[in-house]
């Protein structure tokens, strides 16, 4: 297997990129990373002849603290992610998710961007990222526009991106106070695994101790990220107690249109995802009253 030529552009600012993609669409992608391109070029799948590079456009890779949350632009790594002292808090389920993924070498290569726009089914940050309410900054040639993070990903592979849009960062909001968000991911060893299941979730306690605003989105377990909305109905405004989460743990069980594969069958997720739910919100609710 080899790598046929390629022509490689570097864009130097968002305009720049997009223009670049829309000239030689359909024959051209985007070079993040590259850990997931990399692998396409050598299998000759989704073959193309021109590849865009966006290190050179400035502020497109870093993590800033802005008005009212977190601005992570698209080329920043899971490294960064994991070494940042603004992931923290209330965003520490990033780092749930940014420290478990692959190996230390992807981990310093893969972007954030990559990440998501890869769409990839069992990609760990998309979930994490739905739960806190994230959007997504989209460049066109038209300029930026924003997309809530749960509409991009529409299946494997597939995303409402068109052929001449980038990411360019992830907006993610300051989560109120009594906060607490956590994840939750099964793979079969620890470290450079693929994850099995995944479960985020997050809540707001109140001073009576009654739940709100809860979120619930699974990983690995359908076409792409899916939200459950039986968690809010189910546990808003009420008090918590040792059974509290369980109906949402049905609930989710129900949602998850997991297949069967070598790391799993889809009964095995099924039930994964039960036990995950239950543990993202337990950790969520304890993150929530520290
Ligand atoms: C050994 C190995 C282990 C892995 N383990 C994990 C894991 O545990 N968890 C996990 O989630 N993933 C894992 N991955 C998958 C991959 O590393 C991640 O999804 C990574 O974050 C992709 O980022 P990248 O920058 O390398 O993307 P690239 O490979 O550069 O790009 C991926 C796709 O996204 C597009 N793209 C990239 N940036 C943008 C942008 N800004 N706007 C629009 N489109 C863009 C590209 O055109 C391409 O289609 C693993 C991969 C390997 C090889």
């Amino acid at each position: 297997m080899h790598i046929s030529a390629l022509e490689l552009h570097e864009a130097t600012s968002y305009e720049d990129a997009a223009a670049l993609l829309s000239r030689f669409s359909p024959d051209v992608r985007l070079l993040a990373g590259g850990t997931d391109v990399l692998v396409d070029l050598k299998n000759n799948a989704n073959d193309v002849s021109h590849l865009v590079t966006l290190d050179h456009i400035e502020g497109i890779r870093g993590i800033t603290e802005e008005g009212d949350g977190l601005r992570i632009g698209a080329l920043t790594t899971i490294t960064e992610l994991n070494e940042s002292p603004l992931i923290g808090g209330s965003y520490e389920i990033i780092r749930d998710a940014a420290s478990q993924m692959a190996t230390r070498q992807i981990r310093n290569t893969a972007t954030i961007g990559g990440n998501i726009a890869g769409a990839n089914p069992c990609a760990d940050l998309p979930p994490v990222l739905i739960v806190l309410n994230a959007i997504a900054v989209v460049f066109s040639e038209q300029g930026p526009n924003e997309v809530p993070l749960h509409d991009l990903i529409t299946g494997p592979r597939e995303t409402i991106l068109k052929q001449d849009e980038l990411l360019a960062a992830i907006v993610v909001p300051r989560p109120p106070p009594r906060f607490g968000a956590a994840y939750a991911r099964f793979g079969l060893r620890n470290g450079n695994s693929i994850a099995v299941a995944t479960v985020a979730a997050s809540l707001i306690l109140d001073d009576d101790g009654a739940v709100h605003d809860v979120h619930v989105a699974l990983g690995a377990v359908a076409p792409r990220p899916v939200k459950v909305d039986a968690a809010n109905l189910w546990l808003e405004g009420r008090k918590l107690n040792g059974d509290s989460f369980d109906e949402v743990a049905r609930a989710a069980m129900e949602v998850a249109q997991p297949i069967s594969d070598v790391r799993g069958s889809a009964e095995y997720r099924r039930e994964l995802v039960g036990v995950l739910t239950k543990r993202a919100l337990m950790s969520a609710e304890k993150r929530a009253k520290e």
